[in-house]
């Protein structure tokens, strides 16, 4: 049992936004994003290079962030990066669920798991191996498909997840080959399911 954070602990915050959650099982729901910054996976496609450091982003309290999101009333609150496991979760997470909200993490599993949730998305990257004490707590699957060999490390950590966890396989955004790629692959695999990013699509956070 984790003692109770004062709620002026902080973390250093890219972002807080309302939006629609664009990916996954939950796609489509109001959601509520934290965008913590920090990460040493260093993904060459990345599109939120800007959550690399945690330097030039400001500190924000969990008392804060609670409020924020309280306030935006959404359906989940999704605790996402940069590298969100880069930081102790359970603080910010006890504070979230004492308000009643549903809290979702969004990681790459490059570090050891804290933190209480109401759902994991784990998107392990082949640039920094995941994490051992991440996989039991997986309830999706995401791998980032951008050629042949990410199918092949996409069925690797499959591997190391429990049963129910739902398997997806995402295009690579600026990889359009993928996309027949994973065609083809569900079609042949079907355990697996594709998943797109719905707010690209739309032009939205
Ligand atoms: S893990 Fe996420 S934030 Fe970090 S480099 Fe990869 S895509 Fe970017």
């Amino acid at each position: 049992m984790k003692a109770i954070a004062p709620t002026t602990l902080t973390y250093p915050i890219v972002e807080t936004f309302h939006s629609i959650q664009g990916e996954g099982t939950w796609m489509g729901v109001s959601a509520f994003f934290i965008r913590l910054a920090g990460c040493d996976v260093y993904c060459p496609w990345c599109d939120q290079k800007e959550s690399w450091t945690s330097k030039l982003s400001p500190q924000q309290s969990i008392k804060v962030l609670g409020e924020a999101a309280k306030q935006a009333n959404p359906t989940i609150v999704i605790i996402t990066g940069g590298e969100p496991l880069m930081h102790d979760l359970w603080p910010l997470t006890k504070e979230l669920q004492s308000l009643g909200l549903r809290v979702h993490l969004e990681t790459s599993g490059a570090h050891a798991f804290s933190g209480q949730f109401d759902w994991v998305t784990f998107s392990p990257k082949p640039f920094k191996v995941p994490h051992e004490s991440v996989y039991s707590h997986v309830n999706e699957l995401k791998v980032v498909i951008a050629n042949q060999k990410d199918l092949i490390w996409a069925e690797e950590q499959a591997k190391k997840l429990h049963p129910e966890a739902i398997k997806y396989l995402q295009p690579e955004w600026n990889s359009p080959q993928s996309q027949p790629l994973i065609f083809d692959y569900i079609l042949d695999h079907p355990d697996w399911r594709m998943s797109l990013q719905m707010h690209k699509f739309l032009g939205v956070r």
